[in-house]
């Protein structure tokens, strides 16, 4: 994915409310009819096709015309709706290179209005597991490009609301920041993923405090699901920071035992062949880690009562873990044109301030990467 940095910057006020109008149509069609789109957008006449057409050349929205003229947002088109609301929020003011691709996200550095640097991930599911997909597809029938989309919204939300829950009782994660459609904006961490760490200083403080966070978040009600090497960076003294919520689980979970189980195995086999450390001590076993839990501390309980809700979950999971989920709700589609037409939110379209957006590299991690500064051009207007 390449962001350009004349979109964010040079995108008419016409072509916003296109791809705004656009967005709002895909809602209940995959390919959204031109008419459709122009009585949303309610531009003067002509106005729509013109801004398609600009559109077109950004490569923010696709053009289909196998059964009739219409079109689709692209993932960038996306990308640029997010980032686009953030700015407008006052939350970001340029974006700058991408520091990580990781199995389903990609993730840049950004820069807010106070010139700090944060990070923004942007969930992009269906991205690997073609098994999944194909599952996803035949579950969800119809709705294909855009449930792309909707469950992609859905991981972000999901993973903003685990983080700040996380964040607000000490655990060692970014800061979340805001969120908006698929997009995450956290705080960015100064840290190497453990799997590009060659040796460390103190290896035995690293496993334990691993551990530790591992049966913390089991006291809690959490189990990560995905707690490796990938997702757990660590910093020159030798501090950890976890990251990577979309997948997390209750501990009262059907699984949840297998699941913990499978993250201290995966955590334990990897200092073991690549640090080359064994820890004295056995890891932690599920059962135990829960006996000595205060029911009065579970998160997970008050994250089913946060913005993120059980419909969403339950569609979230027919993606994550096709083969174990029973999904009884389906996303909710129901939006008419002229309903959504009154929802374009004219405050997304004030005028972007954004510097230049650095074109994007795979990430290398590398702490010899020029900051930030030296990829975004322009200083915010
Ligand atoms: P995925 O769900 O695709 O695996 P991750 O959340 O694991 O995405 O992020 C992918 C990569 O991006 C990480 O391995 C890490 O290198 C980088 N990354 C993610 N969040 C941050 C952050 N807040 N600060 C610094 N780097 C980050
Ligand atoms: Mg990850």
């Amino acid at each position: 994915m390449k962001l350009d940095a004349n979109s964010l910057r040079y995108m008419s006020k016409e072509e916003y409310r296109t791809l705004q109008a656009l967005e709002l149509g895909q809602r209940n069609h995959e390919i959204v009819p031109v008419p459709l789109i122009d009585g949303i957008a309610k531009l003067r006449h002509g106005g729509v096709v013109n801004a398609l057409r600009g559109l077109m050349r950004q490569k923010l929205v696709h053009h289909d015309n196998q059964k009739y003229d219409g079109y689709r947002l692209t993932s960038l088109g996306y990308d640029f709706l997010a980032l686009k609301a953030l700015v407008n929020r006052g939350a970001v003011s340029a974006v700058g290179r991408q520091i990580g691709v990781g199995k389903e996200s990609d993730v840049f550095e950004v820069l807010d209005t106070k010139g700090e640097a944060q990070a923004v991930k942007l969930h992009r599911l269906g991205r690997t597991s073609f098994r999944a997909v194909k599952a996803k597809r035949d579950y969800l029938q119809h709705r294909t490009s855009f449930s792309w989309l909707y469950l992609s919204r859905l991981a972000a939300a999901k993973e903003y609301a685990f983080m700040k829950a996380l964040h607000e009782n000490g655990f060692p994660v970014p800061r979340p920041l805001e969120h908006n459609r698929h997009a995450v904006l956290m705080s960015l961490i100064d840290a190497t993923p453990l799997c590009q760490v060659q040796a460390l200083q103190d290896v035995g403080r690293v496993y334990n405090q691993t551990m530790v966070l591992l049966t913390s978040l089991a006291k809690r009600g959490l189990v990560h699901c995905d707690f490796n090497e990938f997702n757990i960076l660590v910093d020159e003294a030798c501090n950890i920071t976890l990251i990577d919520f979309p997948q997390m689980v209750s501990t009262a979970h059907v699984n949840a035992e297998e699941l913990f189980d499978r993250d201290a195995e995966s955590v334990r086999r990897f200092f073991g062949s690549k640090l080359g450390y064994v820890s004295p001590a056995d890891p932690p076993g599920f059962k135990a880690t829960l006996a000595s839990a205060n029911q009065a501390d579970a998160l997970d309980i008050k994250l089913s009562a946060s913005g993120f809700k059980q419909g969403d979950q339950d569609a979230l999971d027919v993606y994550m873990k096709p083969q174990q989920v029973h999904c009884t709700s389906t996303p909710s589609a129901s939006s008419s044109a002229s309903s959504v037409s009154d929802s374009i939110d004219e405050d997304e379209g004030r005028s972007l301030t954004t510097g230049h957006v650095g074109s994007a590299q795979v990430c290398d991690n590398n702490p010899d990467s020029p900051a930030i500064g030296a990829v975004v051009a322009g200083p915010a207007a």
